[in-house]
């Protein structure tokens, strides 16, 4: 990729963890999209002096995106940071101002207990502008600015809020001069392939035998139980993937239960179409009943599901015999079978889901530890099952059993 951005995501929440950074990611992601490769995501608290310092590590790309500061009070102070910076004068417009008081007013209710002298200064104080700088208008209140530096980078300004960033990065998208900017990068491609049960060492040695020409970029990662491999590439390196894709599908067929990029979530949906399905869940308390229904839609094919944590709960709920709870204990491919059953039974279902599990970090034993999950997955006449043994601590074990049980219901169904 011909272009280089850096991406600074000011912040002191967001640097201290308080809370979790959704800008970055979202603006890297629309950023490859559009052809330019992003070299760093920065976090900086809202320290002036350390926001200088991340736009001078960035100095040398083209494009330089940053998000938050903008606001009405002291310390919002990235555009007089980035004015001081690209070498302008910050000039007060009194067009925009009164553009920023007519949303001032907008959500006043919203900010009661300013008083109105307070809410002016702060109205002022967002609408200086860097001059020569392009005036992107405000979503909220915050205007944000694209900053030209000479011989250095296009900055483009926008404020923390995550939805207001995005709006503002699709105005931003149109605006000169980032549009030309952009206009330049050329389009790259992304493809993505998925698989199950593949060992992520494993991929690694068919990359390294197959060695696949650079004009493909290459990544791949494990998630949620899965490996993703990403591949990007420009359009005249088409044929290169295409060669490159049918090596693997050739030698990894029977794990690639993806070879066009689709989600295991979406894959199930699909299958699902003209069927009914119903879950009764132990040690996942309701996480796959909440993935599946995660898809707008979903009310076509989930009827419900049962939580069933105790003995009592199984019996009473989902019709589980105590006598075979007794026989086989409760984390058992007899009690998940009698929950899938009970599932379907219960909400009267076509398939039912029934998941029984050690998701610790107590409750292992020698026999079965922690991470031990029982599955079933069941349409009456057919049925699939699994015991399986998940790594990890308890939020992992839950998660990575609604991925377990996804797989099984795709390969029932498929
Ligand atoms: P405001 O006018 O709201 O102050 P701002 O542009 O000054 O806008 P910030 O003060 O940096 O933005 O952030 C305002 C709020 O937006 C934060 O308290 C936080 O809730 C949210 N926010 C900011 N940056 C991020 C981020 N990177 N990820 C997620 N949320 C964020
Ligand atoms: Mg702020």
């Amino acid at each position: 990729m011909s272009l280089r951005a850096g991406i600074v995501v000011t912040g002191t929440e967001v640097l201290n963890g308080t809370i979790s950074d959704r800008n970055g990611p979202w603006l890297s992601e629309q950023l490859r999209d559009a052809g330019v490769q992003v070299a760093h995501i920065l976090v900086t608290g809202d320290r002036p002096d350390d926001l200088r310092s991340a736009l001078d590590f960035f100095a040398g790309l083209d494009l330089i995106v940053t998000s938050g500061g903008l606001g009405p009070t002291a310390d919002d102070l990235t555009a007089d940071v980035v004015a001081a910076w690209a070498g302008r004068e910050l000039r007060h417009d009194p067009a925009l101002e009164e553009r920023v008081w007519a949303r001032v007013m907008r959500v006043r209710s919203r900010l009661r207990g300013a008083d109105e002298e307070a809410l002016r200064a702060g109205a002022r104080k967002q609408a200086l502008a860097p001059d020569g700088a392009a005036v992107l208008e405000p979503v909220g209140t915050a205007p944000g600015l694209l900053v030209g530096v000479e011989d250095g980078p296009l900055i483009v300004v926008l404020p923390g809020p995550p939805g207001e960033l995005q709006a503002m990065w699709a105005a931003a998208a149109e605006t000169s001069p980032l549009r030309e900017l952009l206009a330049g990068a050329g389009r790259y491609e992304q493809r993505m392939m998925r698989f199950y049960g593949l060992p992520e060492p494993q991929i690694a040695a068919t990359l390294r035998e197959l060695d696949p020409p650079d004009s493909l970029e290459i990544t791949t990662c494990l998630r949620r139980g899965e490996l993703e491999l990403a591949t990007v590439f420009a359009r005249p390196a088409w044929g290169a993937y295409e060669r490159f894709h049918a090596q693997v599908v050739k030698r990894h067929h029977d794990t690639l239960f993806s070879p066009d990029g689709a989600t295991i979530d979406e894959l199930v949906a699909d299958a699902l179409a003209g069927r009914t399905v119903a879950t009764a869940e132990s040690c996942t308390g309701g996480l796959m009943a909440a993935r599946l229904t995660d898809r707008a839609g979903s009310s076509a094919y989930v009827l419900g599901g049962l939580v069933v944590y105790s003995n009592e709960a199984k019996s009473d709920l989902a019709g589980v015999s105590p006598a075979v709870i007794a026989a086989h204990g409760a984390v058992s491919p007899e009690v998940a079978r009698a929950l899938a059953h009970g599932a379907r039974w219960r909400l009267e279902a076509d398939v039912g889901i029934g998941i029984t599990g050690i998701a610790g970090p107590g409750g292992g034993t020698p026999e079965k530890p922690v991470g031990t999950v029982c599955l079933c997955v069941s349409t009456g006449d057919r049925i699939e099952e699994e015991a399986v043994r998940l790594p990890g601590g308890r939020t992992d074990v839950r998660e990575r059993t609604t991925t377990v049980a996804m797989h099984m219901l795709h390969r029932l169904l498929s």
